[in-house]
């Protein structure tokens, strides 16, 4: 099923979530439908509270659906270890048509769980490196434009800000 994606100005998306306690057949039906979501976008990766439920969930897969290896189901994320810094072009499925210069770090490495509860780990670098940083970010309440300069951010939500009004956002 897919499930609407909520944009910037839900409060959901400035919630820090809460740790996935129970590994049961919700966890799994709420995953599945966020999978279907990110890909019906297209989207690389979708946190939980982007589709309303503020739990530590996320889905990320480089592929968008071509490569099943590539599909990462992680609850309860942790950063263990973080290496160097990238700059690139960065956008969010919350903040469809904006995309700015976003500094993160090269290499990742997160500790979490599957839907089963069984911990794993699992390193990125580059564009996965990214993603994972994108994603945690949405697990505490922190989108990409929060790492933005006040003067960036400001123009960011002032057009945000006409485009609702217009009825457009
Ligand atoms: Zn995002």
């Amino acid at each position: 099923m897919l499930l609407p994606i909520l944009k910037y100005g839900a409060t959901e998306l400035k919630t820090v979530s809460r740790p996935v306690d129970a590994f049961d057949s919700e966890l799994e039906r709420i995953a599945r439908n966020m999978i279907e979501t990110m890909y019906s976008a297209p989207g690389i990766g979708l946190a939980a509270p982007q589709v309303g439920i503020n739990i530590r969930l996320a889905t990320i897969d480089l592929s968008v659906g071509e490569d099943p290896n590539q599909l990462i189901v992680v609850c309860n994320p942790e950063v263990v270890v973080v290496e160097g810094e990238q700059k690139s072009e960065e956008g969010c499925l919350s903040i469809p048509e904006f995309t700015e210069t976003i500094m993160r770090p090269r290499k990742m490495t997160i500790r979490g769980q599957n839907l089963h509860g069984d911990p794993f780990e699992v390193s990125g670098e580059g564009l996965l490196a990214r993603c994972f940083n994108h994603e945690l970010d949405h697990l505490n309440g922190v989108l990409f434009i929060d790492h933005l300069s006040v003067l960036k951010r400001n123009l960011i939500r002032n057009k945000i800000k006409k485009l609702a009004k217009a009825g457009e956002w």
